[in-house]
């Protein structure tokens, strides 16, 4: 599974965010996104050496994203393994490589994102295809798992309902994604009125029993399981749309997670889909995308 990071971290991070700011007003404390955003205000300018409330939360995060192995949300020292994790942050996000929390990589933390982490931690002693002082490029889940069929079914199967966006518009942003897909591989889709199918793609909210709770308006948008696993899910309380740019894009999210669906990990090629933040609307796929679904399948 593309999702393999401890599920404790996550709870961490959310207990912490709401006891740090028990005064902020109560519309606040609904989102984890806004406390954590807060949080990132505090930390303006923190750097290594110092005690700063917060920066427990800072580290969960960066375990959370694939950027430290220990995510130890109550040990508020900035030290060097932190220090360390926020230059290699900066370095897949394009950011000035300081090792200081500062204002630019505040504003790319406090973006929604994906759910999948950016660098998956492997336990074997094979190093990473791609660690972040690499070429910027595609990359692939550990041990490139990959589908063994090209004749690909999928269905619609949601845990939780949605007031922002209609069925239809969901069916229909999802065949035009797998259409993108399909122009550069050799996959064919047919949709399904039932499971079990390849791809199940729905929206959840909060804790939906695979292990990785959505954690409310903003920050993770998403997330998708690597093959042959075909689970795609949408955090059910983001303001989806699929034509409104001021909304979250329903089509983008899913032309991204679809990449994951196959077997592509996040790219730091800022303008490709695979591309982990979420900058507005981008639904058609970059050479970076299409070089890696290529290098993948093997043609
Ligand atoms: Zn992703
Ligand atoms: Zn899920």
């Amino acid at each position: 599974m593309a999702l393999n990071l401890p599920k404790l971290p996550i709870l961490f991070l959310l207990l912490s965010s709401m006891i740090l700011f028990p005064f902020v007003e109560p519309q606040a404390l609904k989102s984890p996104a806004n406390a954590f955003a807060k949080t990132l205000q505090n930390l303006r300018g923190v750097h290594k050496g110092q005690k700063v409330k917060g920066v427990g939360t800072l580290r969960s995060y960066l375990q959370h994203f694939g950027y430290i192995a220990n995510g130890d949300s109550s040990n508020d020292n900035f030290d060097e393994i932190l220090e360390s994790a926020i230059k290699d942050y900066q370095g897949f996000h394009h950011l000035r490589v300081t090792g200081v929390v500062d204002d630019e990589t505040i504003k790319t933390l406090s973006l929604p994102r994906c759910g999948v982490p950016d660098i998956v931690t492997n336990p074997n002693p094979n190093p990473n295809p791609r660690g972040s002082t690499d070429p910027e490029n595609y990359s692939f889940f550990p041990g490139s798992p990959r589908w063994r069929k090209w004749a690909l079914t999928y269905a619609l199967l949601s845990g939780a309902t949605v007031s922002t966006i209609s069925g239809n518009a969901v069916r229909q942003a999802m065949q035009n994604a797998l259409q993108k897909w399909a122009q550069v591989s050799n996959f064919t889709f047919t949709e399904i009125g039932r499971t079990p199918a390849d791809i199940v793609y729905g929206f959840h909210r909060g804790n939906h029993g695979d292990g990785y709770p959505f954690d409310g308006p903003g920050r993770v948008l998403a997330h998708a399981f690597s093959p042959q696993d075909g689970r795609l899910h949408y955090d059910a309380d983001e303001q989806w749309n699929s034509n409104d740019g001021s909304n979250v894009d329903f089509e983008t999210v899913t032309l991204h997670e679809l990449g994951h669906i196959f077997g592509l990990g996040h790219s730091n090629v800022t303008g490709a889909v695979m591309f982990p933040t979420y900058a507005g609307l981008r639904r058609f796929l970059s050479q970076d995308d299409i070089d890696g679904i290529r290098a993948l399948y093997g043609f």
